[in-house]
């Protein structure tokens, strides 16, 4: 029976390599390299997306000169001594019927500190500074210029040998070829710099180096932003020239369109899209590009439905769809959705928090909603339980509802009780703060996946000793949540003071002239600030840290920050809540320990963290039953954590 998804699943040719579908895994930073080399975890990442059915896998960069590091825990190809990791790689995605580029890269200006802590020499075709790194780069000569174009040529090389499909040339986000193409970053006057083709020379050159590099049928594609979303970026009018001049040229099998740029914190945002806020129109502009050339054109930015993927090709925005989130949060979206079990999809919500934010911390690459990504060699594979056993879990929240499950799926018998009539927990809350309310769709998530695993809900029910004696399971599964911190403050009695959750809930009554103080720096101090000021209050946020939001992945954070000032919200940093009263809040300066003051407030929003709900742990205290807490009543943190340990106790029952 045909479907509106059919058309992902026809084979298209990249070059001389069929692909058997129009879905790939497109290039992200991991984390997951070792000594910059493909590995096991790294590969098995990998290797899951590929068995979960895209026909293409692109590597996250791969630095192509020692010193330009870009980020310490991304790929290189900079040695012979790699090729045995990366032939590993394209042996274990050909195993899976399905192909595997590598994308090249140089960062240009963009360069980070070196491993040793040192601030780089960072070329660039001129001596303009980027904003966001706070790099001043030096330009390069001629000289390096040719050595730059001969180590893209050898990175190539080396990746043909290695088995590697072909290579992907990074030019987006602001990296060294789009710095070359766009007159705001190439000031040049000799032959590369100037006119539009001085401009496209580098590109040129390095095209024509790997492909005097390597043999047919290597694929050879271009990585490009349509637009990168901010005054000094690529223009459209720039990057769609540039793709119909290389068509032209006839040395390019594919390009690769998305958004955005490292270089400057608004065009940041259009890399990696979060929930809420505008995304870039990636449908329109990879268009647009798609009409100037002949050769296949791949789409990626925020497209995290199948439905979306389908039309765009239906339409003829582009041939191939790159769903990064969606594949880290459900690598089997591939397979499911050609099989007619689109229902079964987990689809990504946009939180940015595990996945992009892992990677932006040091950590490697993972999903809150699936926390086998990235951790694909230890938790993969959930085997049937040894003998089924009765389970009571307590509490419908994510780490709930997640061991509810899993353990189902391994064949216990499992009965989750919900103390009010909704599921969720505080993802109720989270869905309510402004631009959240795609957060609700890891309830939606954890619901269908406990209904397909046969678990038995019972909402509108507090578990307590008695219930678990009555019904004597073999294993009770505390998963009761958390509640607000509310410390004594100084001069409460004579203050308004309320606290986060009584707003999201609508129970509080709050004044027009309020202060929000934030201890947490997360996602509830600035979405009730921006809640509140969408309603009319005047407001200050008061926060205990560096800068608002400085808990949240940059591209999250940089959102909402934008918002709040475009609301008019005061974001008062360093401001540690001390007291109360009246219509005044005092707050402590972190670093100068002098106090804060503020005057004519009518209503003190707390928003100082959560803790553990810990009653029915105290209560079953002694009883001869196996009992674990898992989530906020173990220790208050996020969703991310309660869901990684839902399923960590689910996988030893
Ligand atoms: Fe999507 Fe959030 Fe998972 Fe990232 S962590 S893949 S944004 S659901």
């Amino acid at each position: 029976m045909s479907s509106r998804y059919d058309v992902l699943y026809q084979p298209v040719k990249l070059g001389e390599l069929t692909l058997r579908n129009r879905l790939l895994f497109p290039g992200h930073g991991t984390g997951l390299s070792v000594d910059n080399t493909p590995d096991d975890a790294h590969i098995a990442y990998l290797a899951t997306r590929a068995r979960g059915g895209v026909a293409l896998v692109v590597t996250e960069i791969a630095q192509i000169e020692q010193r330009a590091v870009y980020s310490g825990q991304a790929l290189r190809i900079v040695s012979d001594k790699q090729i045995p990791g990366y032939r590993r790689l394209a042996d274990a995605i050909h195993a899976e019927d399905s192909h595997v580029l590598v994308q090249i890269f140089h960062p240009g200006r963009e360069m980070h500190k070196q491993p040793d802590g040192r601030q780089p020499v960072a070329w660039a075709p001129s001596e303009v500074p980027t904003d966001a790194n706070h790099v001043m780069p030096k330009p390069m000569t001629v000289v390096e210029i040719a050595q730059t174009i001969e180590q893209f040529a050898t990175a190539a090389s080396r990746l043909q040998r290695a088995g590697i499909d072909g290579v992907e040339i990074v030019g987006t986000h602001g990296f060294l070829p789009s710095q070359f193409l766009n007159p705001a970053t190439n000031s040049r006057t000799d032959q590369y710099g100037g006119d539009f083709d001085n401009r496209m020379r580098f590109l040129r050159e390095v095209i024509a180096g790997i492909r005097s590099a390597t043999a047919s049928p290597f694929v050879v594609g271009l990585r490009i932003c349509a637009d990168e979303g901010h005054e000094q970026g690529l223009e459209i009018s720039t990057s769609t020239r540039a793709c119909a001049a290389l068509d032209a040229d006839g040395q390019l099998d594919y390009f690769s369109v998305t958004s955005g740029t490292v270089a400057d914190h608004g065009g940041a945002l259009g890399m990696i899209p979060p929930m809420g806020g505008d995304h870039p129109d990636i449908a329109a502009q990879a268009r647009t590009i798609r009409q100037q050339v002949t050769v296949p054109v791949i789409a990626t930015g925020r497209i995290n439905q199948m439905a979306a993927a389908a039309e765009m090709v239906s339409r003829g925005d582009a041939d191939l769809i790159g769903m990064v989130r969606a594949n880290i949060c459900d690598p089997e979206i591939t397979n499911k959705t050609h099989e007619g079990r689109i229902e079964d999809v987990r689809v990504c919500i946009g939180c940015n928090q595990a996945c992009i934010g892992h990677r932006h911390s040091g950590a490697g690459v993972s999903c809150i909603q699936n926390p086998v990504a990235g951790r694909e060699l230890v938790y993969a594979n959930p085997t049937p339980a040894p003998s089924s056993r009765r389970l009571l879990v307590a509490g419908g929240g994510p780490a709930g509802m997640k061991a509810a499950s899993v353990a189902a799926a391994r064949g216990h018998d499992v009965v989750l009780y919900e103390r009010s009539a909704r599921l969720g927990g505080q993802a109720v809350l989270a869905e309510r703060l402004p631009g959240r309310a795609e957060f609700g769709g890891l309830i939606s998530n954890l619901v269908h996946e406990m209904t397909t695993a046969g678990v038995n809900v019972v909402r509108n029910t507090e578990v307590d000793r008695n219930l678990v004696e009555n019904e004597l399971p073999d294993v009770v599964v505390i998963a009761t949540g958390g509640m607000p911190y509310k410390p004594t403050l100084p001069g409460q009695e004579d203050a308004h003071i309320v606290d986060a959750w009584s707003v999201l809930r609508g129970e509080a009554n709050v004044g027009s002239r309020v202060v929000v103080a934030d201890w947490a720096c997360d996602w509830i101090g600035l979405g009730i600030a921006e809640m509140l000021a969408r309603d009319g209050c005047s407001v200050r946020l008061t926060v205990n840290g560096h800068m608002a939001g400085e808990q949240l992945h940059a591209y999250t954070r940089d959102r909402w920050v934008g918002e709040l000032h475009k609301l008019g919200v005061e974001i008062i940093p360093y401001a540690k809540l001390y007291g109360a009263d009246g219509q005044s809040v005092y707050c402590q300066h972190l670093s100068s320990q002098q106090p804060i003051v503020l005057e004519d407030v009518d209503t003190l929003v707390t928003a100082l963290g959560h803790i553990g709900d810990r009653d029915l742990q105290t209560q079953l205290y002694g009883l001869a039953t196996e009992v674990h807490a898992i989530g906020d009543c173990l220790a208050a943190r996020s969703a991310e954590e309660a869901i990684l340990e839902g399923l960590e106790l689910a996988l030893t029952i």
